[in-house]
């Protein structure tokens, strides 16, 4: 099973090293003829208007709505959810709009800028070690999204069918379960080149 990871902007090195530890093949994305090789597309963290920027211009973001219609799953840490969501908060223009939720961006405010705590995920039996850095979270969810996390009261890990999200960076850690996760859910779509 290969799984990229889409690699114009944001820590990329740190996902492949976690998609591996989960068996599977981890892939840097830089061209939008790659996706034809990878199973599932890991989006970065980073800074989500870079991202999206860069994506438009090398016409990732018909290319990945493709993928996403063909039932391909994708994953999206902080930057990354902002550009699989369909809206941002404040009025800023979406970027994939695949995910049914509602974003805000930056929004622990400057003096929780960055940090660390554990956070219980739904489908994960012990607690997930999660970073998050300038990150963003979910404040809003359409019918079909299944809330994974709750982090005082504000929603920080999210899935709509194959396509998943998370506030905070689970690269940044050893522990590897939400890719994991991640992975099983790219077996289990049965689009995998086995
Ligand atoms: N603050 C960034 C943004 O709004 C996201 C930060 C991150 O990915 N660590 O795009």
């Amino acid at each position: 099973m290969r799984i990229g990871v889409l690699a114009l902007q944001g820590a990329v090195t740190e996902h492949i090293v976690s998609i591996e530890k989960t068996g599977a093949t981890g892939l840097p994305i830089k061209r939008v003829e790659q996706l034809e090789e990878i199973d599932g597309l890991i989006i970065p963290g980073g800074e989500s208007t870079t991202i999206g920027k860069l994506m438009r211009k090398y016409g990732f973001i018909e290319a990945v709505r493709d993928f996403s219609h063909q039932g391909k799953p994708i994953f999206g840490t902080c930057a990354g959810m902002i550009v699989l969501a369909k809206k941002i908060a404040g009025g800023e223009a979406g970027h994939l709009e695949l995910m049914d939720i509602t974003v805000a961006r930056n929004a622990f405010g400057r003096q929780r800028e960055s940090f660390e705590c554990d956070l219980e995920v739904k489908g994960i039996d012990e607690p997930v070690r999660a970073v998050f850095i300038r990150a963003p979270l979910i404040n809003e969810v359409g019918p079909e999204v299944e809330v994974l996390t709750v982090y005082k009261d504000e929603i920080v890990t999210a899935r709509q069918g194959h396509l998943l999200v998370s506030s905070f960076h689970p690269e940044l850690t050893d522990d590897f379960r939400l890719h994991q996760y991640f992975a099983d859910m790219v077996e289990a779509s049965g689009t995998a080149n086995k």
